[in-house]
């Protein structure tokens, strides 16, 4: 257990699973304490209520140095399953100027707790339109936004989610946790001609699953 925000960041520093500076700077920025209540600052998942977690940090590391060379000033990005809105934070400080984040959650109540937990710590990225939060199904992806040039889901599909490969603009990079029981994290490039997708298998993980909302909570 970390006693504070930036002993976390130093540890995954240390680790070697944040490796860019700018990574560091935009997780550093965006402290546990606005996005979570409980066992703040260890390295694990932790509940946010509706049967779900906000992700371990380094999970977010991991998922923002993946997207690492798509995450530059002026990008386009959608978030699936954006939850408590820290991993939406850091992507949205990693594409100003001029970028657009768009996380999408299908429990309404985490979309109105995540507004509340992004306006705490940067306010400024909802005020001028970086970030946006919309409430719908992440498994269809958010055409009206798109294309994109990353696309992150932060929970696990099926299998490969082709709607979501669709939204890529050529040269975009899509990263996923998939499977059913034991997950990998895939990562699906669209090439710079639009015309095909090179798919590899990284990390073997345990995210909640992408799923319907009734399955996952009822009120
Ligand atoms: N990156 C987030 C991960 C939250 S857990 C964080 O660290 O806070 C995964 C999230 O995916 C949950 O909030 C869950 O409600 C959401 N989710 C699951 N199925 C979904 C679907 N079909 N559409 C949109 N969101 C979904």
């Amino acid at each position: 257990m970390h006693r504070t925000h930036a002993d976390l960041i130093q540890s995954l520093v240390r680790r070697n699973i944040i490796k860019d500076e700018r990574i560091k700077t935009a997780m550093l920025a965006t402290d546990r304490l606005d996005f979570s209540t409980d066992r703040l600052y260890e390295d694990a998942p932790q509940p946010i209520g509706y049967n779900v977690t906000i992700s371990a940090p380094h999970m977010h590391a991991y998922a923002l140095e993946m997207l690492r060379d798509k995450l530059i000033p002026g990008a386009r990005v959608l978030d699936v399953g954006s939850g408590s809105g820290y991993l939406t934070t850091c992507i949205a400080r990693l594409i100003q100027p001029g970028g657009k984040v768009i996380g999408i959650e299908h429990i309404p109540e985490l979309v109105e707790s995540s507004i509340k937990n992004i306006s705490k710590n940067a306010r400024s990225l909802l005020d001028d339109g970086t970030l946006e939060i919309a409430t719908g199904d992440g498994r269809l992806g958010h055409p009206q936004g798109g294309p994109y040039d990353a696309i992150h889901v932060g929970a696990a599909a099926p299998n490969r989610p082709n709607a979501l490969i669709e939204q890529l603009k050529p040269g975009g990079r899509l990263v996923v946790p998939v499977g059913v029981g034991s997950q990998r994290i895939m990562i699906y490039d669209k090439s710079a001609d639009g015309h095909e997708v090179h798919e590899h298998a990284s990390l073997g993980v345990s995210y909640v699953p992408l799923t319907d909302k009734a399955k996952q909570w009822r009120h």
